[in-house]
């Protein structure tokens, strides 16, 4: 055969080849992209139709333990009341985030962790999964971030 052809085409497969690796990663993220937008876990958990093993309940909010631990206590404190992430935050709105750090007090009283790790993901591209605003408490042997 040609080599010039064999070059030719050779090239062309390969970088065909490329394109659909690429093509399909795009289309992962796009899919990871839905899935954030669609699954709310939490609200699940709120509404009781999905299981959680709660820490602390109060009138606007529900903390309980995550299901994929990253310290020996890792709690997600989460409010009632839906916003997709923390950048749903007003004047309007202040005193139901104000409600997650003085459950985060609560919860540290009540299981006896003085010390801990707050931590929160705000947007997808910042780690966050669950699109409904949570804070991570965590006891000080945390072991990863978020
Ligand atoms: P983030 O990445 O900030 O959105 O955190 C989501 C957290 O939710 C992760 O740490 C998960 O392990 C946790 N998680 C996901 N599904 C559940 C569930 N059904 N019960 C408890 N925690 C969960």
């Amino acid at each position: 055969m040609n080599k010039n052809f064999v070059q030719k085409f050779g090239g062309f497969s390969r970088r065909k080849l490329i394109f659909e690796k690429f093509a399909k990663k795009k289309i992962k993220n796009k899919i990871e992209k839905m899935a954030f937008l669609r699954e709310n876990i939490f609200q699940k958990i709120i509404d009781k139709k999905l299981p959680a093993d709660v820490v602390f309940e109060s009138e606007k909010i529900l903390a309980f333990r995550d299901i994929a631990p990253k310290a020996a206590t890792h709690i997600l404190i989460v409010p009632k009341k839906f916003f997709r992430t923390a950048r749903e935050i007003s004047e309007k709105n202040l005193e139901i985030f104000g409600e997650l750090f003085l459950a985060a007090k609560k919860i540290s009283e009540k299981l006896k962790i003085p010390d801990y790790k707050l931590a929160m993901n705000v947007g997808e591209n910042a780690g966050q999964v669950v699109p409904h605003v949570h804070l991570h408490f965590l006891s000080p042997d945390f072991q990863s971030n978020l």
